[in-house]
């Protein structure tokens, strides 16, 4: 459902992405894993179309993101994105946070929006917490919240950049557990995180990033568990 072929991506000298090859199938996992400043989050950014590579091919969902006569949103409208801070609008309720873009870009009426809303905070464990505001919620809840409003839009993938680095330790548990009940839902997913057992447990496939390239990739086990270049070895030997 994601296909990136030889993905470039330079900010000015700096060449970030130096020719990406992967893939996302329905219903797969995929986690990616590596060092700070190999290009994980530019990857994603360039998967969401945020940033515009210099060469290769992006596409999800059957829309050719890097087709210059692509309708960019209606492509977008297939990705539910999730990032490390809490992206929620401030002034607006939780509910009113997931039902504004379903209004907007999806056309449901409020009903069905608010319905659709509440069905997704009860995925998340949050349908009590509808009508707070998000400053109201912890770190942990205002994720799940975030997560909530992308499931709300329908994805046909959800990529998540980095989601609970920035929470507290003790509220890390909640927000895995979601992303992994979405992952046994068959949710197709593309995640890059820090966290070594949920990668281990619920990927399928493990991609190991270094310097702009994807050094190795396989299923979590060999990746993670059997590594066999040297540079994922010296990565897990310091995280793990
Ligand atoms: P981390 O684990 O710290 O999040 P990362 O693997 O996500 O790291 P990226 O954020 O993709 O790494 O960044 C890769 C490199 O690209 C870094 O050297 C970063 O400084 C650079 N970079 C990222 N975005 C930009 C930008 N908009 N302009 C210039 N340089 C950028
Ligand atoms: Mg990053």
């Amino acid at each position: 459902i994601v296909q990136v072929s030889d993905l470039h991506k330079s900010f000015g000298h700096l060449e970030v992405l130096k020719g990406i090859d992967m893939e996302v199938r329905r219903g797969e996992v995929v986690c990616v894993i590596g060092p700070s400043g190999s290009g994980k989050s530019t990857l994603l950014r360039c998967v969401n179309v945020l940033e515009a590579p210099n060469s290769g091919t992006v596409v999800v969902n059957g829309f050719e993101l890097t087709d210059p006569d692509v309708d960019i949103d209606k492509a977008r409208r297939a990705i539910g994105m999730v990032f490390q801070g809490f992206n929620l609008f401030g002034h607006l309720s939780v509910l009113d946070n997931l039902t504004v873009a379903q209004r907007k870009v999806l056309k449901r009426d409020k009903a069905e929006a608010e319905r659709i809303a509440l069905d997704n905070l009860t995925r998340v464990g949050l349908a009590e917490k509808a009508g707070s505001m998000p400053a109201q919620l912890s770190g942990g809840q205002q994720q799940r919240v975030a997560i909530a409003r992308a499931l709300s839009m329908d994805p046909a993938v959800m990529l998540f950049d980095e989601p609970t680095s920035a929470l507290d330790p003790e509220l890390v548990g909640d927000v895995l557990a979601v992303m992994r009940t979405l992952a046994d839902e068959g949710m197709t997913m593309l995640v890059v995180t820090h966290e070594m057992q949920f990668a281990r447990e619920v990927a399928d496939t493990v991609l190991f990033m270094d310097g702009g390239v994807v050094v190795e990739q396989g299923p979590p086990n060999q990746v993670i568990g059997d590594p066999r270049e040297e540079r994922t070895q010296t990565f897990l030997a310091r995280v793990l």
